[in-house]
């Protein structure tokens, strides 16, 4: 009975996803900013070429969110 699927079920499909302004990368279909944690497949099957030009975008952007599983640089 009109069980709708939520915007939010979008799973952000790499092939979807664009580098925008800022560093961040976009998924179109949804609109949403997406982090690479975020995006399907999984941002560790995608493959050298296609990590490097994520992360060379993000440098592109300002400081980047502070990542949790990695360390911290001292002071
Ligand atoms: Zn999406």
């Amino acid at each position: 009975m009109g069980r709708s699927m939520p915007m939010l079920a979008c799973t952000h499909h790499v092939a979807w996803i664009k580098p925008v302004a800022g560093g961040k990368h976009q998924c179109t279909y949804c609109k949403a900013a997406v982090a690479k944690k975020e995006i399907y497949p999984k941002f560790e099957d995608l493959g050298p070429t296609f990590q490097a030009q994520w992360d060379a975008h993000e440098k592109t952007g300002p400081a980047p969110a502070p990542k949790a599983d990695a360390p911290a640089a001292a002071h």
